[in-house]
């Protein structure tokens, strides 16, 4: 399926790199859904990183999330 879609357009990526630095150079957060749990009873959810040029199917543009 050809599409122009890409996560560096999304209005659910975060380009900024919170993941305790496992996001890097064109990668950044999704951001649709909430933090993905961790196996530890302590251990902080995790937002999914992804790859600026990848994309899916909840593909949306449009005004950015309020900061
Ligand atoms: S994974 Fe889907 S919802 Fe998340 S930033 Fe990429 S296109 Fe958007």
């Amino acid at each position: 399926m050809a599409t122009s879609a890409s996560c560096q357009s999304c209005r659910f990526f975060d380009e900024h790199k919170t993941n305790g630095g496992a996001a890097a150079g064109d990668e950044g957060l999704c951001r649709f859904n909430p933090p993905v749990s961790q196996p530890e009873p302590k251990g902080h959810g995790l937002w999914p990183v992804v790859d600026a040029k990848d994309w899916c199917g909840h593909f949306s543009t449009g005004a950015q999330p309020a900061e």
